[in-house]
């Protein structure tokens, strides 16, 4: 595989970059466990996520959409790096996805922006008052999340949206340290599609929260009650507005609306 190297090295003015040049890089799945079970805070965090290169696969993928980009987007810079978590540091509501999208977060740097997903996402999030504004169009645009976090269970586009195991496993430690930094905070957590509920409940069992055996399935709308060390969290499944569930109608704007705007009433910010 030819060896690309990240299209924008950290700490060079892209904007919210939470890296600089001095931040370790994670080469493989030890780095990455240790990395993350380091980081003191978010930022830290945030900063050590958006430089690992511990997935050989993964990184070239990344780094050749980014170079190679879309046309549609062929005059503009792409981040290609990993894309950390984003929103509140002390949000009261968490929504999981899957993977950042290629032409998406890989090019924007910022979850959910700059793609289709993201649109139908932030829509309805502006509609159910957990964003400030109706759109996610780019990092710096002025978006702000309110009283909530989202972030992702694996932080590199995958080639056809589906990470290997493998990846998935090495990439778990991010995901279970930003779990663990914000996690007294949280209230609710929305799943957007199975692969966010089926990893986020063990996830959460590894927080001491008491996951019921068999574990809970998956469903549009599907709600559970953890009981835990900082309360009670909901965790309220919805499909994920991936462009082939909007476009066969599989889920609708009401049918997200529902979902976020039940989730902020339940974490008391209605
Ligand atoms: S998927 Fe996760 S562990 Fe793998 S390179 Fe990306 S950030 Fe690192």
């Amino acid at each position: 595989m030819p060896a690309f190297t990240s299209p924008v090295p950290p700490g060079t003015g892209w904007p919210d970059d939470p890296a600089g040049p001095a931040t370790p890089v994670a080469r493989a799945a030890e780095d990455v466990a240790r990395l993350a079970g380091g980081a003191r805070d978010l930022a830290e965090l945030d900063a050590r996520v958006s430089v690992c290169r511990a997935c050989p696969r993964l990184v070239e993928w990344r780094e050749r959409v980014a170079i190679e980009k879309r046309r549609a987007f062929a005059a503009e810079p792409y981040w290609g790096r990993p894309v950390p978590g984003w929103g509140e540091e002390e949000p009261r509501v968490l929504i999981v996805g899957l993977a950042p999208a290629a032409h998406g977060g890989n090019r924007t740097g910022r979850i959910f922006t700059g793609d289709r997903s993201g649109d139908w996402l932030f829509a309805s999030l502006h509609r159910t008052g957990l964003a400030k504004e109706p759109y996610s169009v780019r990092a710096g645009d002025g978006q702000r999340l309110l009283g909530a976090r989202v972030l992702a269970r694996v932080r590199c586009a995958p080639p056809d949206n589906k990470p290997t195991i493998a990846e998935r496993d090495t990439c778990g430690p991010w995901f279970a340290r930003e779990l663990a930094l914000v996690i007294r905070h949280v209230r609710v957590i929305v799943a957007l599609g199975s692969f966010a509920w089926q990893n986020t409940l063990p996830a959460l069992a590894d927080l001491g929260f008491a996951v019921p055996r068999p574990r809970p399935s998956f469903a549009h709308a599907a709600e559970v009650e953890l009981p835990g060390p900082y309360g009670t969290l909901l965790l309220l499944g919805s499909y994920h507005p991936s462009q082939q569930n909007t476009f066969t109608g599989k889920v609708t704007e009401q049918m997200l609306d529902a979902v976020f705007a039940r989730a902020r009433h339940h974490a008391g910010l209605a």
